[in-house]
């Protein structure tokens, strides 16, 4: 702590407060913003590192979205992470490293279908659930056996893992609920003063989270789709299942990773997806603004390069082309955001279904919908 005080000059004090005064920790805290949108910067980079291996936390872009991250074998920062995201203790986080071979320390066999897989999508988006070693504490994985790993394709992150020890948990770095961050200004929005440090490595590639394999069961099953689908994994493994839980909309089907249960990337205001084909959507989606309009609300809509001047009312925002999927991927979040930061009431958008990078787009949109979904 000691060092972590001095080379972050940042007002650690809590630390000898009593367990009461944990609140006071958390809230009190001088965040610092580092800038590497250039590049990695060495003598700040150590000084990240030294915040990790003191059991502070630093947010840190990825290509995914911007991570929270703590020592991942120090039951503490894992600690500190859930406080500071408000996030519930059975959820578990994902553990980052930069190199292969320091996976062996945290599992307890490393399957020929992981190494295929490292090999294919590694530095990537990718995350594969293997049974843990004794290394990781239960509070990093959320009380399981299993632990989640991920190397991710990032020149920031990677620096700061390796900086860090060669183990960083980090859940995406929003609070609890929020839509996740994929640019430094959202990390500070909802962390500034409870974390030690950002980095700041400009705005992320993809916008939606990784892809969750796990290998723990007979044969491999995606328990979050993301950018890496499931053609693409079969394509190196052969058969791959998509959990049940996230196909079928029964409050009885549990999904099996426990973040997926809950109501993620909530924006404030009530949002309904309208699906179908592109006219009738279009269409549909005027006549629900002028209404909402006629009746006082402020709405805001979610179209594309292609259907923009087709909306005529309402606040309306791009969110990419379809000709181009990732664009959509990239920006959506950030319009979520952008949406409650002006304070609508309601927010219409369209599908974005595909065999591609759609499940992913559309897993988090639904989610974010609450399951409203009007289908013309
Ligand atoms: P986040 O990093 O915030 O995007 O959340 C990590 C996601 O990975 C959550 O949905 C977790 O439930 C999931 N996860 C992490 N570890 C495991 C695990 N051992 N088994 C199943 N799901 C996991
Ligand atoms: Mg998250």
């Amino acid at each position: 702590m000691q060092a972590a005080k001095r080379i972050a000059n940042v007002r650690f004090t809590a630390c000898r407060l009593p367990p009461e005064c944990n609140e006071r920790r958390v809230t009190d805290m001088q965040t610092i913003l580092m800038d590497m949108t250039k590049g990695v910067d060495e003598a700040q980079m150590a000084q990240a590192g030294e915040i990790i291996r003191t059991g502070g936390l630093v947010a840190f872009p990825t290509e995914t979205v911007y991570g929270l991250g703590g020592n991942a074998l120090d039951p503490d920062a894992s600690r500190k992470i859930y406080a500071a995201k408000g996030r519930p203790s059975d959820n578990p986080l994902i553990v980052h490293i930069a190199d292969f071979e320091a996976i062996r320390k945290i599992v307890t066999d490393v399957p020929e279908q992981a190494e295929k897989l490292a090999k294919a999508f590694w530095p990537g988006p990718l995350t594969m659930i293997l049974n843990k070693s004794s290394a990781v504490p239960l509070a990093t994985t959320g009380g399981l056996n299993t632990v989640a790993i991920r190397m991710p394709d990032n020149p920031v992150a990677l620096a700061l893992i390796r900086a860090g020890g060669g183990y960083i948990a980090a859940p995406s770095a929003n609070t609890s609920g929020r839509p996740s961050p994929t640019k430094a200004s959202h990390v500070m929005d909802d962390l500034s003063g409870k974390i030690d440090c950002v980095i700041d490595g400009g705005p992320v590639g993809i916008g939606v989270e990784s892809t969750i394999v796990d290998l723990t069961e007979e044969e491999p099953v995606i328990l979050r789709p993301g950018y890496i689908n499931q053609h693409m994994l079969e394509a190196v493994l052969g058969t791959v299942h998509m959990d049940k839980g996230l196909i079928i909309n029964d409050p009885g089907v549990h999904p099996k990773a426990p973040g997926m249960k809950y109501r993620h990337y909530a924006p404030k205001a009530s949002l309904t997806i309208v699906r179908g084909d592109a006219a009738r959507v279009e269409t549909k989606i005027n006549e629900l603004v002028a209404a909402d309009r006629a009746k006082g609300l402020r709405v805001g809509i979610i179209a594309t390069r292609e259907s923009r001047a087709d909306y005529h009312q309402g606040i309306i925002r791009v969110v990419g082309t379809r000709a181009e999927e990732i664009t959509i991927s990239q920006h959506l979040f950030a319009i979520l955001r952008e949406f409650d930061d002006i304070g609508v009431d309601r927010i219409y958008s369209e599908a974005f279904d595909s065999e591609e990078l759609g499940t992913a787009i559309m897993n988090r949109l639904v989610k974010a919908a609450g399951h409203q979904i009007i289908e013309v």
